[in-house]
């Protein structure tokens, strides 16, 4: 899985143009067809739209492996859209608000949103590794800006994703900031809340991606 553009005529010609790069082994990707649909729900105060999102795929030239191309506002392997799941944390660390109150808040059910902080929170640890270390590659001026961790792992990991992503605002001098979860979900292709992804890294020894990511 590679994290793109939310515009697949960007996307379209990008790949055309040699300009996407496989996190296996750096050669080009060429275009693929395209992934299935999938049905993701948009909307941070109630339900917003239901919008049928079909990813393009591309095929590597030098290892011949697929990628499946996500849009850098999705997240691996959920139904909601990542700025909805972002909300749902940036509530319960900034708020301290419980999972109800902020299922309530979103609309979405309760089951799901307890779902994502469990899962936000069983990650947490290897978050803070992950992004600290990235942020020392990518963008080392600003671990100045990374406050001391406070609290607890889920208040760690968003400050340090926070902090990645003011880091690549300033280094490539962004228009506006950064959203954190938009830097968070490129520099790991889109599987941010994906808890099968961040237990395969901790058991092997941190890997970083190719690369600097997408805004
Ligand atoms: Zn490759």
């Amino acid at each position: 899985m590679i994290t793109v553009s939310h515009d697949l005529v960007d996307v379209d010609s990008v790949l055309r143009e040699g300009g996407v790069s496989c996190p296996g082994c750096s050669a080009r990707v060429r275009p693929w067809g395209s992934a299935r649909p999938r049905s993701i729900r948009h909307g941070v105060e109630g339900l917003g739209p239901v919008r049928v999102h079909r990813p393009r795929r591309g095929r590597c030239e030098g290892c011949g492996a697929t990628h499946v191309l996500l849009d850098v506002l999705l997240a691996a392997r959920r139904a909601d859209a990542a700025e909805v799941i972002a909300v749902a944390v940036e509530s319960k660390v900034a708020q301290g608000w419980g999972h109800r109150k902020i299922a309530a808040m979103l609309g979405r059910p309760v089951s799901t949103v307890r779902g994502w902080l469990r899962a936000f929170a069983v990650c947490a640890d290897r978050i803070v590794e992950w992004f600290a270390a990235l942020l020392l590659r990518d963008a080392p001026d600003a671990v100045a800006v990374w406050p001391a961790p406070a609290g607890d792992g889920v208040s760690a990991a968003l400050s340090v994703l926070l902090a990645y992503a003011a880091g690549l605002g300033q280094r490539f001098g962004a228009v506006g900031p950064v959203r954190w979860v938009r830097s968070g979900i490129a520099a790991c292709h889109g599987r941010l809340f994906c808890p099968g992804f961040w237990a395969a890294v901790g058991q092997h020894e941190l890997a970083l991606p190719v690369g600097v990511p997408a805004r």
